[in-house]
């Protein structure tokens, strides 16, 4: 900081110079300094009219005035400054800015790194920035800052001058101002013309993405009648219900839009790339929101239930315009009404097919799983000596008498269908009891049953109790029960997944890796997790021994098995070539077709017992 200019004590001067002025042979002298002193006074009243001036420019400005030194406390502030922050204009003199006015948090970082950036640049233009203050009740007061350096003569910066415009109203205003136009004052939800904003700003992002988006039109059955029964308020009140429970069901970066009356227009962004799925996805999404607002909901008077019509279309970029696809969101919310409300339909009808076969599908399953009718097979795994030395569980879904479903059609149907864990949990309890079952019987006794498990079921909350449950009620050694999980349990909170098997791990149950090379094979989790097992997919091994990267791939998941310490499994070995190639590798367990199908239980034992060497 500048040493602080310390004016003379004039009164004192002039009384010393009075008392040289007494002595007759300093007269001369004396009407010199008379004069010198009297031009002194003058400049002295010029100076004081123009600093008590541009005191009161400072004090009468409706802005901050505020000097900081270089450590950030306050050399001066002006008076309008002081009142906006409700200090009293001495008590912030020496405070530092950034910890008594500036709003803490990351604005606070923000504005202090913004002055610490300037102090750095040395630059002569003033630096813009907008923060918040606090004022001393607490209240935010946005500001609009232009802030200079400030340098002594020799060019040496010794703090900053910030000028600031309170800009809280005006942004207040501009806000109000932008709700209108974008948000439905009923409900706050987007209006119209920001749905399409946010359309035409999704189809471009899906056309660099190829992620596929959804428009779901919602249409509240019968909402007329409410109105013009139970009065306006009571409408009023069921669609600002409606809208947060449609809010509150979707992910944040989706859009819920009011388009007037009882429409609601929901936008899905970043669903699959695959047509299919991404049909599923949002034919999942328009079953949940069209139960979400069929509940009941409790209304003054009387509560109220009603039903919902939907209509769905799927769009990847630009190829239909914006009023385009709202209208065909619009057309097949018409269809649904037509069909007898209370329904969804999709624009496309191959899609609303594809749809339907697979609700089919769901509602069938859900039938097999209340009727016991999923079965396990199990396929038996074998050492480089022909020794059996565990089995796998597969699920089988006997629907008719002649068709099976394959496991990789009804295990996603299930997931999606809120199923997995009732098919899961029905799965282990087969398992263990068939583990049960197979305790006395020779050559089965030891063998430990490998069931299958989804990453969906692995994160439902119940899920190690399941397991549990299953192993008290069989009365099964944990030692005996191998889960198999894939890498894709570890996409979403793996830590959450690594505490759930570790605790199961914890009560002897093991672990094998599936598919191990299809997915996220991250090592530093491989590290993690509690595994005592991988399983080579069956698509590397199937390519062997001619294609040299699937030798390359086996290999080294054999070399890194076996120097982790980890059981090795070859799945779906085929041929004795493939089988002669895993074991040179150093591979020491192997299933497939090569030794065994995936046979029903009663087959087992004949098989194990009438050739466990391998070969059919
Ligand atoms: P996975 O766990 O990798 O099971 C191995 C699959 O390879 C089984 O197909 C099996 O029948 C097949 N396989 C075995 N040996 C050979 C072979 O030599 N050649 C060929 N080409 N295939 C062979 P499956 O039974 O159709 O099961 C498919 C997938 O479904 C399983 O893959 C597993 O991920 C899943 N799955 C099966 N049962 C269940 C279950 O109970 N729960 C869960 N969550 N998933 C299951
Ligand atoms: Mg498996
Ligand atoms: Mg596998």
């Amino acid at each position: 900081m500048p040493k602080r200019y310390e004016p003379p004590d004039w009164d004192a001067l002039q009384r010393r110079v009075v008392g040289l002025g007494e002595h007759s042979h300093r007269k001369s002298h004396f009407a010199v300094l008379q004069e010198r002193l009297e031009e002194l006074e003058r400049s002295r009243a010029v100076l004081r009219a123009e600093r008590d001036l541009s005191q009161l420019y400072l004090d009468t400005v409706p802005a901050f005035v505020v000097v900081l030194d270089l450590a950030g406390r306050i050399t001066m502030i002006n008076s309008f400054g002081c009142r906006l922050l409700g200090h009293e204009p001495g008590e912030l003199i020496g405070q530092d800015w950034f910890a008594t006015c500036v709003t803490p948090g990351s604005p606070r970082l923000t504005a202090q790194s913004h002055i610490d950036a300037l102090l750095r640049s040395g630059a002569l233009a003033p630096g813009y920035f907008e923060g918040e203050l606090v004022s001393r009740d607490g209240r935010p007061i946005l500001v609009a800052w232009r802030n200079v350096l400030l340098r002594e003569s020799s060019g040496r910066i010794v703090g900053t001058l910030c000028a600031g415009e309170d800009i809280t109203t005006r942004r207040a205003a501009e806000q109000a101002l932008h709700n209108l136009a974008f948000f439905d004052p009923l409900t706050s939800l987007p209006n119209r013309r920001l749905l399409n904003d946010r359309l035409r700003q999704c189809m471009t992002a899906s056309e660099r993405s190829g992620f596929h988006g959804a428009l779901i039109f919602l249409d509240l059955d019968q909402f007329k009648l409410l109105n013009d029964t139970r009065g306006h308020a009571v409408g009023d009140l069921l669609l600002q219900r409606a809208g947060s429970r449609l809010q509150e069901a979707v992910r944040a970066c989706d859009t819920v839009a009011r388009m007037g009356g009882d429409e609601f227009v929901v936008l899905l962004q970043n669903l699959n790339t695959r047509p299919a799925d991404a049909g599923r996805q949002a034919a999942g999404v328009a079953a949940k929101l069209v139960q979400t607002l069929s509940g009941p909901y409790d209304l003054p008077g009387a509560a109220y239930q009603g039903t919902v019509s939907a209509g769905v279309v799927l769009f990847r970029g630009s190829d239909s315009t914006v009023d385009e696809l709202l209208q065909h969101a619009d057309v097949a919310m018409y269809q649904a009404k037509a069909s007898g409300r209370n329904a969804t339909r999709f624009y496309d009808p191959a899609m609303q097919d594809a749809i339907d076969a697979r609700t089919a599908l769901a509602d069938a399953l859900r039938s097999a799983l209340q009727a016991q009718a999923i079965v396990l097979h199990y396929q038996p795994q074998f050492d480089p000596h022909g020794k059996c030395t565990g089995l796998e569980a597969l699920a089988r879904w006997p629907r008719t008498a002649s068709t099976w479903v394959a496991p990789s059609q009804f295990i996603p149907v299930a997931e999606e269908a809120g199923l997995i864990e009732q098919l899961g949990e029905h799965v282990l309890s087969i398992a263990c009891r068939q583990l049960a079952a197979w305790s006395n019987a020779t050559r089965l006794a030891e063998l430990p049953i490998s069931v299958n498990v989804s990453a969906v079921q692995l994160r439902s909350p119940g899920f190690v109790a399941a397991v549990g449950r299953c192993l008290r009620e069989s009365g099964v050694a944990p030692q005996r029960l191998k889960l198999e999980i894939t890498e894709s349990v570890l996409v979403h909170n793996p830590d959450e997944v690594i505490a759930k098997l570790s605790a199961l791990r914890r009560s002897g149950v093991t672990f094998a890796l599936d598919d191990f090379g299809t997915g996220y094979s991250s090592l530093a989790y491989l590290k993690r997790l509690p595994i005592n097992q991988v399983k080579i997919d069956r698509s590397f091994v199937h390519d062997l021994p001619v294609d040299p990267n699937s030798a390359a791939i086996c290999n080294a998941i054999v070399g890194l098995g076996n120097s982790l310490g980890l059981q090795v499994v070859a799945e779906g070995v085929e041929t004795k070539a493939q089988w002669d190639h895993l074991r040179v590798a150093g591979c020491g367990m192997a299933q497939g077709y090569y030794f065994c199908r995936p046979l029903p239980p009663e087959h087992i034992p004949a098989q194990l017992g009438a050739d466990a060497s391998g070969t059919q």
